[in-house]
């Protein structure tokens, strides 16, 4: 299949090789000229715009930072809306707003183009192993036709419901996530305290109900598992302005439903702080090394 692919990023990337990879031909665009080099050396034809691409596909991928940009590049000027033919299918796997999907979806179906959301879970190691669980909002007919190209991608593809289905999932799992890690860095630093050994600690977790998916793949203390983002000097990973960006979207989901939520909005705050303390592009369990303790003049 020809693919057309827009955003070739730290996702997009690793995304469109394993698309190569199963021999299907990818005409790619990216506002960033050093992202769409990287990808015509990988073996992708290169567009002059978004238009253009979504213009040579078959299919069209997006796989771009936010809301506003997913917005600009299927609504914009020189945009997915203008480039692509009649009835083709167009499959958004950012992480944005479930609302924005249910807009531009809406935008589409009105000149007969077909949408589907995405998102992944999994960050940059399950991206390019192409295990990426992928989580899908829209039509199951579409799914169906997208599933061969989806494959190439995730190892799990799951059907969540309508057009912004796929989104919502992603951010609830994304508000557990980034609260557990939370708990986790704090928990650690804790134990640290009262001179509990960290890695004592992991195994009485690991053995308790505290057990959590983010201190088994992800623990923020670096050193006790080696193929953690904290073993590496917390390089992404999956980055703190991404933690701090989904979390948000989820504390703005919740409000646009009236739903109080507590720790959402607390989490989103942390991760925010942490990025503007300079931890922004580091793993989000860098947490841990913004939570430090105060030191030992500071009055409790
Ligand atoms: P990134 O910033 O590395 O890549 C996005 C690319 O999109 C950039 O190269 C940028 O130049 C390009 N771009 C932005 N606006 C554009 C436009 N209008 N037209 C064309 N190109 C445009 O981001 P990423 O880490 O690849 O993340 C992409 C999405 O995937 C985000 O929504 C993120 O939340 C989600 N995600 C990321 C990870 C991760 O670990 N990085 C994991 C799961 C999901």
């Amino acid at each position: 299949m020809k693919i057309g692919f827009i955003g070739t990023g730290t996702m997009g990337l690793p995304m469109l090789k394993n698309l190569l990879k199963r021999g299907h031909r990818i005409v790619a665009y990216d506002i960033l000229s050093a992202a769409l080099d990287e990808a015509e050396a990988a073996g992708a034809e290169r567009a002059g715009s978004t238009a253009a691409a979504a213009a040579a596909g078959d299919l069209v991928i997006t796989m771009l930072p936010s809301s506003g940009n997913v917005e600009a590049a299927y609504l914009g000027t020189g945009g997915i809306l203008e480039g692509a033919k009649e009835g083709r299918l167009t499959i958004d796997m950012s992480t944005i707003d479930p609302g924005t999907s249910q807009r531009v979806a809406a935008r589409l179906a009105e000149r007969h183009l077909r949408f589907l959301d995405a998102p992944v879970s999994g960050a940059l190691g399950r991206a390019i192993e192409g295990t990426l669980t992928i989580m899908v909002g829209g039509e199951a007919r579409d799914l169906e036709e997208a599933r061969p190209v989806l494959s190439a991608m995730g190892s799990t593809i799951i059907h969540v419901g309508a057009v912004g289905a796929g989104e919502v999932a992603k951010l609830c799992n994304n508000l557990i996530a980034g609260a557990a890690m939370i708990a986790v860095a704090e928990a650690f630093r804790l134990g640290e305290a009262f001179g509990v050994e960290p890695r004592v600690l992991t195994d009485v977790i690991a053995h308790s109900s505290g057990a959590t998916w983010v201190m088994e793949y992800g623990h923020p203390v670096p050193g006790i598992n080696p193929d953690a983002a904290s073993s590496r000097g917390y390089a992404a990973g999956f980055m703190t302005d991404l933690m701090a960006k989904d979390v948000g979207l989820a504390v703005a989901a919740a409000r646009e439903k009236r739903i109080p939520v507590f720790l959402a909005p607390a989490a989103a705050q942390l991760y925010r702080l942490a990025s503007a303390y300079g931890f922004g592009r580091k793993d989000f369990s860098s947490l841990y090394e913004f939570l430090k303790p105060a030191s030992r003049e500071a009055p409790v």
